[in-house]
């Protein structure tokens, strides 16, 4: 809790507001609002300046901090790294990213090589030149194009934000790089094959027009989310992903899964994908990667793969020419370490999925009481509440509306989210995405 006395919150408070441009945040309504300046966390707890105390539905704001707050170990492993050796970048290895690679790759059946970076758009940037580079020395530069979802986000980058599937948030920095193919969402709720027997199925099929109608050969990979996150928690139907990856197969369009969000842990899995039975090409992930710890994400690819790089057309000079400064800081593989160990000995999957169940039950609980509750969608700790004017005719409620429920439950010491003001009339879904550790006690204060 806060021990600063009220002349220092007081001087905090105005040199964030002074000084600070916040991430995501239109700054004309925030510095009328309630300052949120936080400054300590434990498990699911979090202090404000003012030693105000809230419990964290969200991990962080954005589904990051999966083994909760306050780890003294990740800490530790952290400075005893730093002291020991901070730095070293480009073809050299460490202990730590030796270990954290092997381990990563030991919970990723069929995968087999870990690039390191910074950033969830980094790591998928990595992918886009992979594949980029791939089509100019195995293909003659034909197989060049990337198609992205609707509703899915990848990042923040201009390259990212060229494969992004939310318009609002890419809208104001194009033009973008050309070869971004947008195919359909596949969120049954608001289904765009309203007739189709087996949506599932339908919803893959019409990424298959996608690729019909550009060209199977002018196509290099197929970037999906498992589960998109910020366009409205879409856990794809029955059938989608397979028919997704029988798909890719037959037009060999490596498949690339973007699981910045629901790599490790989030769904009960060590990876969202592995909830589908699929194999992808590129599997990228960032936020819980060390939960926010340190600064770490990683694309992570098979041997094949990586085979194309050492048997390229350029020999010698066809390697993946490209660096992350930082990807070569050891804090990050060292926090990286100290989570996925601790996610493993505190039985932290076991714990997502069980506490996943009650957490359904009581958002269908809320959902029975509530008209306003369109639909109810989500796995292990990941969930969506669809919120709506008119359950008949699925109106979404007004974002302002929507907005202040989340203002509501941050009165109430609960912090939630809600889909990011992107989508033209669908910001309108509530976010729920506890830490792992969640007790069944903190999931009904949350409900
Ligand atoms: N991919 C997904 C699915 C995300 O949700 C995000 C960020 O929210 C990103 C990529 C970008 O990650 P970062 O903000 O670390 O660049």
């Amino acid at each position: 809790m806060s021990t600063l006395s009220p002349n220092d919150q007081t001087d905090i408070v105005a040199a964030d507001r002074a000084h600070v441009w916040h991430h995501l945040t239109q700054h004309r309504a925030f510095d009328q609002a309630d300052p949120a300046v936080f400054v300590e966390g434990h498990g699911l707890r979090l202090w404000d300046i003012e030693g105000r105390e809230f419990l964290d539905a969200v991990s962080g704001g954005v589904w990051t901090v999966n083994v909760g707050y306050g780890r003294r170990s990740i800490a530790d492993a952290v400075h005893e790294q730093l002291v020991k050796l901070n730095y070293f970048a480009a073809s050299a290895g460490s202990i730590p990213g030796a270990r954290f690679a092997e381990q990563l790759i030991a919970r990723m059946p069929g995968m087999s090589r870990v690039y390191y970076s910074t950033s969830g758009s980094e790591a998928n940037e990595k992918v886009f030149k992979m594949v980029r580079q791939i089509s100019a020395q195995h293909h003659g530069g034909r197989k060049w194009k990337i198609l992205f979802r609707e509703r899915d986000y990848h990042g923040t980058t201009l390259g990212t934000l060229a494969a992004c599937g939310q318009p609002q948030r890419s809208a104001a920095y194009g033009p973008f790089a050309p070869g971004f193919v947008e195919v359909p969402h596949c969120l049954e709720y608001r289904s765009q094959f309203p007739d189709a027997a087996r949506y599932g199925e339908a919803a893959a099929d019409a990424i298959e027009h996608v690729i019909e109608r550009e060209g199977a050969d002018t196509i290099g990979a197929l970037c999906l989310e498992p589960i998109t996150a910020g366009g409205g928690v879409i856990v794809p139907p029955q059938g989608y992903w397979q028919r997704v990856q029988e798909i890719c197969r037959r037009h060999d369009i490596l498949l690339h899964v973007d699981e910045v969000v629901c790599g490790l842990g989030r769904t009960g899995t060590w990876f969202g994908y592995q909830n589908f039975g699929i194999q992808p090409d590129f599997v990228t992930m960032a936020k819980g990667v060390a939960s926010g710890y340190a600064a770490i994400a990683c694309t992570v690819t098979t041997e094949a793969v990586f085979e194309k790089f050492r048997h390229a057309d350029g020999g010698e000079l066809g390697y993946f020419r490209d660096i992350s400064t930082f990807g070569g800081c050891l804090a990050g593989p060292a926090a990286a370490l100290e989570n996925m160990r601790i996610i493993e000995d505190e039985r932290l999957l076991d714990n997502a999925r069980e506490m996943g169940v009650v957490l359904e039950r009581e958002l269908r609980g809320l959902m029975e009481r509530h008209a306003v509750i369109g639909d109810v969608r989500g796995l292990g700790l990941f969930w969506g509440i669809e919120l709506v004017a008119d359950r008949e005719t699925r109106c979404p409620l007004d974002e302002a509306l929507v907005g202040r429920v989340v203002g509501l439950c941050r009165r109430q010491g609960v912090l939630i989210g809600m889909t990011n003001r992107s989508l033209p009339g669908f910001n309108n879904t509530l976010c729920l995405s506890p830490a792992l550790v969640v007790s069944h006690a903190q999931i009904l204060q949350i409900v």
